[in-house]
C-alpha cells in the first residue's frame, strides 16, 4: 500500500505517513506543510507501449493501480465513468495540432467547461465513498474566482455524506461562471456570493478552516471540515494521467516517435497541473522541461529563472486569466520537497511566511532549471496570441493564451510542444471577443454571439441553457455573515 508523507518532516503531533484516503480528508500535514506519495511508480517505455492504443480510462486505471491506493477498484471506476459525460466520452481529451511543432492539449471538453473538471470530477466520487464507508458527513469549503466553484459543485451535487458551501466575490467572475453557480439546484450545495472580492471569500475560507469554535459548532452537527483546493493529492493523481495520455496521443499521431522528448507547456497558478507534468516526468515519461506560463502574476517566472520567490510587497493582480491571479504558488512546495528533502523545504517555507521571499542557491537553481522553464505574458500579448492563432483557425481563452507566449520564448529546442488549453472560448468570452475585434462587452452574452460569429463556433448546449435556467442560489451576503449563513446550511 502506498504511503504518504511530509514536506516539512514530522512535528510529532501528526501521523509519519498516512494512506491516501487520510491525506484527502486532512490534506494539512506537520507544520502547514502537504502530503505527497512515499515513492513514486517507474512506469517507463513499457507502460507506454502497453497503453498506446488504450482508451483514456484504460490507461488511467493502470496508472491509478500503480500508485496502491486505499481506493476500492469500483470505486475507481465509478470515478474514471464521470470521464463518460465529457464530449467525447472514448476521448475526453482531445490533443489538436495548431503549428508545425506545437499540439494544444484541450482539458475544458468536461461539464463546466475548464480543466478543473479533470480532477474534481473524479475527486467527488472518491471523496464521498470515503466519507460513506467511515459513516461520516464532510462539509467541504470552497472559495472561487470561478473555475473551481462551478466543477465542485458539479461533482458533489446530491452525493451522499457530503455537503458543499461555495464563496464566490459577487460580481466578480464572469456571468457565465456565476449562472455555473447559481443555477445549481440540490439540497446539499449552498453557494453564497460574498459582497467583496475574491481574496475576501478566500481569507473568510481560511480563517474557518483555521477556526476551533467553528468546527466545534459543525462536529455538534456531526459534519467535519474539508476542502477541495488543489493541495489535495487527491486532485493531484488525476492530474497525471492526461499529460501520458498527450504524448501517447502525439505518439498515434505520428507527430513523435515512441521515447521522444517533448515540451510540456502548462498555464500555471497553484501549480497543481504543473506538478502532476512533473510527477509524470519523474515516472518516466520522455519530457525536456516543463515550461511554466505565467501572467502578470509572475512570481514563478521569477522563481525559475532568477531562484527568488519574492512576495515582499507584492499584490495579486486583477488579468485577463484570473484562475491564474495566484501569488502563493501551494503546490511548488511539493517539488521543492522531491528536489531538496524535507528540511530544506521547511526553512525555505517558513521564510516565505515570515519573511515574504526566499532565494535558492546557484545549485538548487541549476537543479530546478533542469526541469522547468518559464516565461509570462501580459494581458496585451494574450490577446494578440488569440488574434494571431484565430486567424490561422484555432480559437483559444486568455489562460491557454500565455502558454503561447511562453512557447515562442521557451520552446527553443527540437522537440514538439504539447501546450495546454484550461479553459473554453465559453467561459472569457469578453476578452477572447476583445481580442478579435476590439468590442467591449459587459455581458458574456454579446460577446458569445459575437465570437461564435466571427470564429464560426456555435456555442455549446450546457453554456446557452445557463442563460434560461432559474435562479436556485440568491444568497448574497456581507462578509461577517458568511459564518452563521454556513452553520444554518448544516
Ligand atoms: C485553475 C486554472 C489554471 C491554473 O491551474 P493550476 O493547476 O492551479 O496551476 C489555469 N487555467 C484555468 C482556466 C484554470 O481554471
Amino acid at each position: 500500500m502506498m504511503q504518504f508523507i511530509e514536506t516539512r518532516g514530522n512535528d510529532g503531533t501528526h501521523p509519519e505517513k498516512v494512506t491516501f484516503s487520510q491525506a484527502i480528508l486532512s490534506p494539512i500535514a506537520s507544520y502547514g506543510g502537504l502530503y505527497v506519495p512515499e515513492t513514486l511508480p517507474e512506469l517507463g517505455r513499457e507502460f507506454l507501449e502497453k497503453h498506446l492504443s488504450s482508451s483514456y480510462k484504460t490507461m488511467a486505471k493502470d496508472l491509478l493501480s500503480r500508485f496502491e491506493i486505499d481506493i476500492e477498484a469500483d470505486v475507481i471506476d465509478e470515478a474514471l465513468s464521470l470521464y463518460d459525460m465529457f464530449d467525447e466520452p472514448a476521448n475526453p481529451v482531445p490533443v489538436v495540432k495548431v503549428k508545425e511543432d506545437l499540439y494544444v492539449s484541450e482539458l475544458y471538453h468536461g461539464p463546466t467547461r475548464a480543466f478543473k473538471d479533470m480532477a474534481l470530477q473524479p475527486f467527488g466520487v472518491v471523496l464521498s465513498s470515503i466519507a460513506q464507508s467511515r459513516n461520516e458527513n464532510y462539509l467541504i469549503l470552497a472559495a472561487t474566482s470561478g473555475d473551481t466553484g462551478p466543477a465542485a459543485l458539479e461533482t458533489f451535487k446530491n452525493r451522499p455524506n457530503v455537503k458543499v458551501a461555495c464563496l464566490y466575490p459577487d460580481g466578480g467572475t464572469s456571468d457565465v461562471q456565476r449562472l455555473q453557480m447559481v443555477t445549481e439546484d440540490a439540497p446539499n450545495l449552498k453557494v453564497i456570493g460574498i459582497k467583496g472580492s475574491f481574496d475576501d471569500a478566500q481569507g473568510a475560507l481560511k480563517r474557518l478552516l483555521g477556526s476551533k469554535a467553528f468546527k466545534a459548532a459543525l462536529k455538534e452537527k456531526h459534519t467535519s471540515l474539508s476542502a477541495a483546493n488543489s493541495v489535495n493529492f487527491g486532485r493531484i493523481i488525476f492530474q497525471i494521467i492526461y499529460h501520458l495520455h498527450s504524448y501517447l496521443e502525439l505518439v498515434r499521431q505520428n507527430a513523435i516517435s515512441m521515447g521522444e522528448k517533448v515540451y510540456l507547456d502548462v498555464p500555471s497558478g497553484n501549480f497543481g497541473n504543473a506538478l502532476g507534468g512533473y510527477y509524470a516526468m519523474k515516472m518516466g515519461l520522455p519530457v525536456e522541461k516543463i515550461i511554466i506560463a505565467s501572467n502578470e502574476n509572475n512570481v514563478l517566472t521569477r522563481l525559475i529563472n532568477t531562484g527568488a520567490y519574492d512576495l515582499r510587497g507584492a499584490e495579486v493582480i486583477s488579468t485577463t486569466s484570473p484562475a491564474m491571479d495566484i501569488l502563493k504558488s501551494s503546490n511548488v512546495e511539493r517539488v521543492l520537497y522531491d528536489l531538496f528533502g524535507e528540511d530544506r523545504t521547511k526553512t525555505l517555507m517558513e521564510q516565505l511566511d515570515t519573511e515574504h521571499h526566499y532565494e535558492l542557491c546557484s545549485m538548487e537553481l541549476e537543479k530546478l532549471r533542469e526541469f522547468f522553464a518559464a516565461d509570462f505574458a501580459t494581458g496585451e500579448e494574450g490577446k494578440q496570441f488569440i488574434k494571431i492563432a484565430m486567424e490561422n483557425g484555432y480559437l483559444m481563452d486568455p489562460h491557454t493564451a500565455t502558454c503561447f507566449k511562453a512557447y515562442e520564448t521557451c520552446a527553443t529546442g527540437d522537440y514538439k510542444t504539447i501546450a495546454y488549453s484550461t479553459a473554453e472560448w465559453t467561459k472569457f468570452s469578453p476578452t477572447i471577443a476583445n481580442a478579435l475585434t476590439g468590442e467591449v462587452d459587459t455581458h458574456d452574452v454579446d460577446a458569445l454571439a459575437s465570437i461564435s460569429n466571427t470564429a464560426g463556433v456555435s456555442i455549446p448546449s450546457m453554456i446557452k441553457s445557463l442563460f434560461e435556467k432559474p435562479i436556485a442560489q440568491k444568497t448574497v451576503i456581507e462578509k461577517e455573515q458568511i459564518e452563521s449563513e454556513i452553520l444554518s446550511f448544516i
